[in-house]
């Protein structure tokens, strides 16, 4: 195996956005091959490419692949253009008549951040809202089984204008799109990357949303491509942060908080969510029990000088409606959604 082997390999590997191979578009700035390393140096030509990771990874495997008797080392290095040059070349547009848009993004997952985004919407359509939800956590697109969706197909329809868009469906008076419409949740996830990114895109662009004051988006939990590719190419008015109240979750709290601030990205964090607050049995009205510790989402609130939007309880009606695909509005929710239009 030599460097021409391994340039051959990567020449079959299709940048998702600009659609040319990564070594035609001079990506591939370095390749060196010895009996037991494989260095690359990919350099993108924009700052911050949502697609580094998932072709560095892409490569990785596409050579392990075509050699599995290789046992050494696959270094990649990432290199990319300094930041300046995304503000030139982000296509940052809020997508035709929507408002306002919403990121609803946690740290970690199962903290309730898909049921949180669902019973938002509900209590926003509840107030005469017009409310959309783009639900692109791939790693556990939830919100077709929280409404009942499973089984929706999404059509295509082509415009009088001969532009193909895809139909969203409607339930609670909310319009619902997933990327869980279109992946198979079986999925290698290596296939997943690239291809979640650009189903993605597809939803972001050509979803016929038509007139939404707000459309909340279920981000996957954490930092990482999709965060990216939501924030380059849709102007989010703000993001919204669910956690629950353990420390141990408030780390990656944190680790989020600081990828909206950053530099380039610069989406404001509306606030925080704190989901799970306590737990009262139904026999006992007035107990509150503070299974995840207490005040956990509040501390961080004023620790990062970010307002608390809602704390939540744990109800059992709450998970038992999510799981038979009838989200409901509560008074914590009403609270959540008065604190979020004020800030709009
Ligand atoms: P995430 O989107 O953060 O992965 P989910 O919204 O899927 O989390 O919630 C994880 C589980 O916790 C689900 O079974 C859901 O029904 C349950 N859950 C979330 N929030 C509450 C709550 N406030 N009360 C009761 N159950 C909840």
């Amino acid at each position: 195996m030599n460097n021409q082997d391994i340039e051959t390999i990567l020449s079959g590997i299709i940048h998702p956005d600009l659609k040319q191979n990564i070594v035609s578009l001079g990506i591939v700035e370095q390749i060196s091959v010895t009996d037991d390393k494989i260095r690359l140096t990919l350099n993108f030509p924009r700052a911050k490419d949502p697609f580094a990771n998932s072709i560095k990874r892409t490569s990785e495997h596409a050579i392990r692949e075509k050699y599995p008797e290789f046992g050494g080392d696959i270094i990649v290095l990432i290199k990319e253009a300094a930041p300046k040059k995304i503000e030139q070349s982000a296509p940052a547009t809020t997508t035709g008549k929507i408002k306002n848009i919403i990121a609803v993004s946690s740290g970690k997952g199962g903290v309730g951040k898909s049921t949180v985004t669902s019973n938002l919407a509900v209590t926003l359509a509840e107030k005469g809202i017009k409310t959309a939800i783009l639900d692109a956590d791939i790693y556990g697109p939830s919100i077709p089984k929280m409404f009942g969706l499973e089984d929706y197909k999404p059509l295509a329809e082509k415009t009088e204008e001969g532009s193909d868009v895809i139909i969203p469906a409607e339930s609670h008076g909310i319009k619902i799109m997933s990327i869980g419409f279109f992946i198979d949740p079986e999925d290698a996830l290596v296939w997943r990357g690239a291809m979640a990114t650009n189903a993605l895109r597809q939803l972001i662009h050509q979803t016929e949303w038509g007139e939404i004051d707000v459309l909340l988006i279920d981000m996957p939990p954490g930092t990482g491509d999709i965060h990216l590719t939501i924030v380059h190419e849709l102007k989010i008015t703000g993001a919204a942060i669910v956690t629950t109240p353990q420390q141990i979750a408030l780390a990656d709290v944190v680790r989020g908080i600081k990828m909206f601030r950053s530099e380039g990205i610069d989406v404001p964090v509306l606030g925080i969510v704190e989901n799970m607050s306590w737990f009262t049995p139904a026999e006992l009205p007035e107990n509150k029990y503070y299974i995840f510790g207490r005040n956990g989402g509040r501390d961080l609130a004023d620790k990062t000088g970010l307002p608390l939007l809602a704390q939540i309880p744990l109800i059992q009606s709450v998970s038992e409606n999510s799981d038979n695909g009838k989200p409901t509005s509560s008074v914590y929710t009403a609270t959540l959604a008065d604190n979020i239009i004020s800030r709009l």
